[in-house]
C-alpha cells in the first residue's frame, strides 16, 4: 500500500478558475485538500504573496517550468515536490478547519 499523498494536477483555462474570495481577482490555483479531510483552498498571487511557502509555489507555477514536459527535469520535479509540500503544510495549518484539530479551549468559563 502506498501511503504517499496523491498529488494530481490539472491545468485549466484561466476563465475556468473562480474569483478569489478575498480580493476578487482570478485565483492562480484551487487546491483540493479532501485527502486531508479538508475542502478546497484558493491560491492567489495577490493575497498569498506575503506567505513565503505559497508565494514560492505560485512563482514556480507561473514560471511555466512544469507545464513543458520536454523541458522539465528530475531536479525541477524534486524542487516542485518540496515547494508544494511546504505550501501544503501552510495551507493545512491555516485552514479554518484546522481549528477543530487544536486542543479544546479550557472549560474554565463553564462554571459561571
Ligand atoms: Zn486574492
Amino acid at each position: 500500500m502506498n501511503d504517499q499523498p496523491r498529488i494530481t494536477m490539472r491545468t485549466v483555462e484561466s476563465s475556468q478558475l473562480p474569483p478569489c474570495s478575498r480580493c476578487g481577482q482570478t485565483v492562480a490555483m484551487v487546491a483540493n485538500l479532501s485527502q486531508w479531510g479538508r475542502g478546497t483552498a484558493e491560491l492567489c498571487h495577490t493575497c498569498d504573496q506575503n506567505r513565503p511557502a505559497r508565494a514560492a509555489w505560485l512563482n514556480l507555477l507561473a514560471s511555466g517550468k512544469l507545464a513543458d514536459a520536454d523541458r522539465v527535469t528530475e531536479v525541477d520535479m524534486e524542487q516542485a515536490g518540496q515547494l508544494w509540500a511546504a505550501c501544503l503544510m501552510d495551507l493545512l495549518s491555516a485552514s479554518p478547519l484546522g481549528l477543530a484539530l487544536q486542543q479544546p479551549r479550557a472549560d474554565k468559563n463553564l462554571g459561571l
